[in-house]
C-alpha cells in the first residue's frame, strides 16, 4: 500500500537505530514515500537514511538552532521542490525531580522538545502555506496529560505540554491553508531515550500500570504517524492521539 506515493517528508531525530523517528522514517518509505532524516550528527543520519533504501536524505540539523533548521529545509526544498509532511520527534528526556531541575536542564529539555519543535515547522509553514497543503506531526507524551509517572522529570512534562498547546494553536491558525497539525501522545515505549537509566524494577512498575501488558514498540507509534500523515486522516487536525496501551483511558 503505498499511502505516502510522491510524499516529500522530514522527521526529526530519525537517526536513533531503535527509536521512533527512524521506525517512522521506515514505515513512510515502504508507503511510498522519499524521507530526509534530520538529526545532530550527519553521518548518523546519512547512514539511517541509507538503511531506508535509495533516494533518501540525512542532513545534520540541530533543532534547537533556528538558521540550521531553515538551512536544512532550504536544501531540502531546492531537492525536492517541496516538503509534504513534517514529523518533530527530536526529543530529549531526563528523570529528575522538582528540586532537582537546574537552569541546564530546564535549558535542555524545554528547547529539544519545543523550541526545536516551533522552529522546525516555522522552516515548513511557508513552503507549506504557498501550495495550501501540509501536514506535521509532532510528538508529544503520555506525561504531558498524566503529569509524568513514567520517566520524564517534571520539566519534560512541562516541555510535551507545550507541544500540546502549540500543536492545537498552529492547527487553528493553519487550517485555512489546508496544513494539518496534530499530535502523538505516545506511553511507554521501548527506545534508547532512557539512556540506560531505566533499572529493571522500575520497568516492571510501569509495566504493570499498562491495561495491554506490554510497552509499546517504536512501529506501534509509527503506525500512527502515517495515519496522521496521509490523506486517511484529512478531516484530523488539532487533535491529540493516544498509543500507550491504554495506560490513559479517560
Ligand atoms: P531516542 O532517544 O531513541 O531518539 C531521539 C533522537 O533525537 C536521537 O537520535 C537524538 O540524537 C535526536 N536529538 C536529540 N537532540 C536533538 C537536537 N537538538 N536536534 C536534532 N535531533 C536531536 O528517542 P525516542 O524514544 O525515539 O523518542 C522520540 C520522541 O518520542 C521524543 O520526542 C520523545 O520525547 C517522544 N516520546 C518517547 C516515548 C518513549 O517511551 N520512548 C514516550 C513518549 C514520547
Amino acid at each position: 500500500m503505498g499511502l505516502l506515493k510522491g510524499r516529500f517528508a522530514v522527521i526529526t531525530g530519525a537517526a536513533s537505530p531503535r527509536g521512533l523517528g527512524k521506525a517512522t522514517a521506515q514505515l513512510f518509505a515502504e508507503h511510498g514515500a522519499t524521507v530526509a532524516i534530520l538529526d545532530l550528527d550527519a553521518a548518523a543520519a546519512e547512514a539511517a537514511a541509507a538503511d531506508l533504501g535509495g533516494g533518501h536524505v540525512g542532513l545534520a540539523c540541530n533543532v534547537t538552532d533556528k538558521a540550521a533548521c531553515e538551512a536544512a529545509v532550504r536544501e531540502l526544498e531546492s531537492r525536492w521542490g517541496r516538503v509534504d509532511i513534517l514529523v518533530n520527534n527530536a526529543g530529549i528526556t531526563q528523570p529528575l525531580k522538582i528540586m532537582e531541575i537546574g537552569p541546564e536542564n530546564y535549558d535542555a529539555v524545554l528547547d529539544v522538545n519545543l523550541r526545536g519543535t516551533l522552529y522546525m515547522s516555522q522552516a515548513v509553514i511557508p513552503g507549506m502555506r504557498a501550495r495550501k497543503s501540509g501536514s506535521i506531526v509532532n510528538l508529544s507524551s503520555v506525561s504531558a496529560q498524566r503529569g509524568g509517572g513514567i520517566f520524564g522529570g517534571p520539566h519534560y512534562s512541562a516541555a510535551k505540554a507545550g507541544i500540546l498547546g502549540l500543536t492545537k494553536a498552529m492547527a487553528r491558525e493553519l487550517a485555512p491553508d489546508t496544513i494539518r497539525v496534530n499530535a502523538i501522545c505516545p506511553g511507554f515505549i521501548a527506545t534508547d531515550i532512557t539512556a540506560g537509566k531505566l533499572t529493571p524494577d522500575m520497568k516492571e512498575m510501569i509495566v504493570a500500570g499498562i491495561p495491554m501488558g506490554r510497552a509499546g514498540t517504536a512501529s506501534d507509534v509509527a503506525g500512527c504517524a502515517l495515519f496522521l500523515a496521509s490523506d486517511l486522516a484529512a478531516y484530523c487536525t488539532g487533535t491529540e492521539v493516544d498509543v500507550n496501551g491504554g495506560s490513559l483511558i479517560h
